[in-house]
């Protein structure tokens, strides 16, 4: 299941919410490429709920560009 990510406009694959700081590391991992941070309020509090890309949802894996355009040069008559 994958949730929309309002921040960059790209599929998460899980959200997660927090009410207090923490620490974020992704240089070794292996399963996320990024997390995008989305600030709200609950009850009063704040909270800001994470967004968890993964490498093949940012296109950090092989993208690939396939520009082919159907030839249409056939107009013999
Ligand atoms: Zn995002």
């Amino acid at each position: 299941m994958s949730v929309h990510c309002p921040v960059c406009d790209t599929p998460s694959d899980s959200v997660s919410v927090h009410d207090r700081g923490l620490m974020v590391n992704l240089l070794d991992n292996a399963r996320y490429r990024r997390v995008c941070f989305e600030p709200f309020e609950r009850d009063g509090r704040p909270h800001v709920r994470f967004y968890h890309h993964t490498h093949e949802q940012v296109g950090a894996g092989d993208v690939e560009l396939t520009d082919a355009e159907p030839t249409d040069a056939e107009s013999a008559d």
